[in-house]
């Protein structure tokens, strides 16, 4: 994802931005609720109904079903062998590759979505880039009977096809936007225009824990199932918590549900690994990279504060990166706040190293992981040499890798 200014979203509505005294839902120095004021209600509104529904037994009755029988969980904490026999020790893979739709995406949309029905809603939005939000957001659409629009910048419609396609066989309508760059910034500031029109019965449902207060929150606790799951299969399987949990990072919500239950953990050693792209370097208008937790610096993307790609006048760099899910130039607050206070260790990988990986997973264990994933993997190698693993390390298998196997052979004919 490419980052929206503040600047951009008060062309929006032209209205005040909230004074920083008043902003809610800080962690540390970063989050925080830096939008128009004309957005506010929809906030309000949304953090109540979350209250409100968060601990509703009906509420968890229901999201557990869909958990279980629609996306397919709990994932298996699955012992890879092979893998482990090449690093010296024992390596677990935590398999969100196998939730519905092929990645821990549904986790999070399906708890909104759910949540957006119980608060009234009859309506879903949300901004796309490379499409695979979108595509979860059509399924929990579909499948809970939402009208269900998607915005993707009308380059990336052209560009991912057979995603747009997925979004409009679940009857998803997929807005191509021609404004601006044509890419994922424009379509969030199409998503938000449309949310400020449509308040009534609309949710915007954001796929990563970024944004303004409460998403940062609710995504966390959506997707923690994640870890609440390792924590319970760790004990059973090894009698311990894993001495390392490593997971990679674009917004961070893979990897803020895998550490969430083991914050309090302090032995236990959470590495975060960004996208190094090809190098950690700038030109004047774009990052070669996505590392805005190793790199990056204060700044407000999205309605949050928190570490953002920026050149030295606070203009928002591109980001690049070989895995489209992790190309986005801020990350979510709690994660750097995290990384800040040491709790995290923010690490990276370049795009070859996660090639690398990418094969290696394949040929060793016989599971193809996402590109995302693969940069988790790639920092196996870096961890066993600098004495990061431990005895027993577990890894977030973020996604599967079907999706990027065009993506991976245009790049063996050198495309
Ligand atoms: C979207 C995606 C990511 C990156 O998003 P986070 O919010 O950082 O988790 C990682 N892995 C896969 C497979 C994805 O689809």
């Amino acid at each position: 994802m490419a980052g929206t200014t503040i600047s951009e979203l008060q062309e929006i509505s032209e209205l005040q931005i909230i004074s920083e005294s008043q902003v809610k839902g800080k962690y540390g120095k970063f989050g925080g609720q830096y939008v128009p004021e004309v957005l506010m209600p929809a906030l309000e509104e949304l953090e109540k109904g979350y209250e409100k529904y968060k601990n509703d037994p009906e509420f968890l009755a229901e999201l557990g079903h869909y958990l279980k029988d629609f996306a397919g969980r709990e994932t298996p904490l699955y012992f890879a062998r092979n893998l482990s026999k090449k690093y010296g020790t024992k390596i677990y893979l935590k398999r969100e590759d196998l939730v519905h739709g092929g990645a821990h995406k549904l986790n999070n949309v399906i708890g909104q979505a759910l949540l957006a029905k119980y608060m009234g809603k009859n309506r879903l939005i949300a901004e796309t880039g490379a499409g695979q939000h979108g595509t979860a957001t059509a399924m929990a659409g579909a499948n809970l009977g939402f009208e269900t629009v998607v915005y993707m910048g009308a380059k990336d419609v052209k560009r991912q096809q057979m995603n747009a396609y997925r979004m409009e066989l679940m009857g998803t309508e997929v807005k191509a936007v021609d404004t601006g760059s044509k890419t994922l910034k424009d379509a969030i500031n199409e998503a938000f225009r449309d949310w400020v029109t449509n308040i009534g019965n609309t949710h915007y449902l954001i796929g990563s824990v970024v944004g303004p207060h409460p998403y940062p929150m609710i995504v966390r606790d959506f997707q923690s199932v994640i870890g609440r799951e390792v924590k319970e299969q760790a004990m059973e399987k090894e009698g311990r918590l894993p001495d390392t949990i490593i997971a990679c990072a674009g917004g961070g919500s893979n990897a803020m549900g895998i550490f969430h239950s083991f914050i309090g953990d302090r032995k236990v050693r959470l590495i975060a690994v960004e996208a190094g792209g090809k190098a950690l370097n700038c030109t004047e208008k774009a990052a070669l990279h996505s590392a805005s937790l190793c790199t990056g610096e204060e700044g407000i993307l999205h309605g949050a504060r928190t570490k953002v790609l920026q050149d030295r006048n606070g203009q928002i760099l591109e980001s690049k990166s070989i895995s489209a899910g992790l190309d986005y130039s801020g990350v979510g607050p709690e994660l750097a706040s995290l990384v800040e206070s040491g709790r995290v260790t923010a690490r990276y990988v370049t795009d070859k190293e996660a090639l690398e990986a990418f094969n290696e997973l394949s040929r060793l264990e016989g599971i193809i992981p996402a590109l995302e994933s693969s940069h988790a993997l790639a920092y196996l190698k870096k961890a066993a040499d600098c004495g990061e693993l431990g005895d027993f390390v577990v890894l977030n298998l973020s996604g599967r890798g079907d999706k990027d196997l065009e993506t991976v052979m245009g790049l063996k004919k050198g495309v």
